[in-house]
């Protein structure tokens, strides 16, 4: 056993989702039998959510010091998240316009989907469910964004308290210890839950599927490694001026489990683990900037909900006007935050989206049976997303130890 523990873990996930990917694809449709262990890695995952984002953001945000310091952090990671959103969406309508995925498409061909129940729900509602009605309620059911504005008011209420918040304060930061070590233990399960996965989406996907849709699973490749490999790197080479390389070596473990589980709720212990482990965030702005950043800073949702629209007004042949295009980028944008960082979340946005422009919904039901696919590199940018601010903000407010990030082997 002791060779095993001896590669990396990196390794043993990348060589575990090569090697699920050629199952898959060998085995065919039978590989779904395999799916069980995905689900037992995730659901191992899922249960470190709460426990995690509750101790290491309270804890977190009692360290920060002071409230100033922690509207600086906060400030800046908001901006952040606004402008790469507005970018991708951009990139995701300027693709679907130049490159015209839908023109052509011989609709007949595709295999048509469910059509996910288009979420009812306002933007008064969406904003009334930010407040916890009750803490435990919210933590019982992983509501994440709900959970999030409750550990920052007991972490800000810890501050506010000073000395006599102090041995709270160190029962949380212990508690953050404790999850950490606990979250290192269950990542043991990434290569089989990795493996499983990929071989249940490539066995059962098959490629005839995506034939018909080849544009437009392709353009979603392309905008999503553009946003990955474009956009982030500038923006931690020029903001964060930290080496891009150490950035991607220090993020793989959670890109590949993103690509696999194509959940940003699933993979945030494995990316807080990787912020601060590998990257050298500190746990303060990693917690804080990770935990909100899974459920609202969704880049390649933002950008696949631009190119979809564009992709169902070419298939259905409605026009859009300039104004149209402004209309998009605001509701994609709503629905990239009101997304829940859950496979196929993206595909339940694409009825807010069409329903603004015109877009007939039928659109969903044509892209449904490949949106898994499309979903896990959808997820990876989102999740690299949230990283590259948590740099970019560490660095921006002295908070980045650079020598962790340049050294960032393995664990
Ligand atoms: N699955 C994505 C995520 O968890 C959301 C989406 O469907 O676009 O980040």
């Amino acid at each position: 056993m002791g060779w095993w523990f001896r590669i990396p873990l990196w390794q043993r996930v990348v060589g575990a989702l090569v090697l699920g990917v050629l199952t898959g694809f060998l085995w065919g449709p039978e590989a779904a039998s395999l799916k069980w262990i995905g689900d037992f890695f995730i659901k191992a995952v899922k249960m470190l959510v709460v426990p995690l984002i509750f101790f290491s953001l309270v804890s977190g945000v009692a360290a920060i010091g002071d409230l100033r310091k922690l509207g600086k952090v906060g400030g800046r990671a908001m901006l952040l998240f606004v402008v790469t959103g507005q970018i991708a969406v951009w990139l995701g309508l300027g693709l679907g316009t130049v490159l015209q995925p839908g023109v052509g498409v011989d609709t007949s061909a595709i295999e048509r989907g469910p059509v996910p129940e288009p979420n009812a729900t306002g933007w008064t509602d969406m904003i009334l469910s930010i407040v916890p009605e009750s803490p435990v309620q919210v933590m019982a059911d992983v509501q994440v964004l709900p959970l999030i504005v409750f550990a920052l008011l007991i972490g800000i209420g810890i501050l506010m308290a000073k000395e006599e918040g102090t041995p709270v304060a160190k029962i949380f930061d212990s508690g953050a210890i404790i999850m950490q070590k606990v979250t290192m233990l269950v990542m043991e399960l990434t290569p089989f839950g990795v493996f499983a996965l990929m071989a249940w989406v490539a066995g059962v996907l098959g490629m005839e599927a995506l034939q018909s849709l080849a544009q437009l699973v392709g353009l979603n490749y392309l905008g999503c490694l553009l946003i990955i490999f474009g956009l982030y790197p500038l923006m931690i080479r020029l903001l964060a001026k930290v080496p891009v390389i150490g950035f991607f070596r220090g993020m793989i473990d959670a890109m590949a489990v993103s690509y696999s589980t194509a959940s940003s709720n699933a993979t945030l212990p494995v990316t807080l683990r990787c912020t601060q482990r590998n990257l050298g965030v500190s746990p303060s702005v990693s917690s804080f900037v990770i935990s909100l950043g899974a459920t609202i800073n969704m880049n390649g949702t933002a950008m696949y909900l631009g190119l979809a629209t564009l992709f169902g007004a070419q298939i259905f042949g409605v026009d859009l006007s300039l104004a149209d295009y402004i209309m998009i980028s605001v509701t994609a944008t709503l629905g990239a935050i009101g997304a829940a960082g859950i496979p196929g979340a993206g595909l339940i946005m694409m009825a807010l989206v069409f329903g603004s422009v015109g877009v007939p919904l039928e659109t969903i039901a044509f892209v449904a049976g490949v949106d898994r696919i499309m979903d896990m590199m959808r997820t990876t940018t989102n999740v690299t997303g949230d990283a590259a601010v948590a740099v970019t903000v560490a660095s921006m407010t002295g908070e980045l130890n650079v020598e962790e990030l340049v050294s960032a082997d393995d664990v």
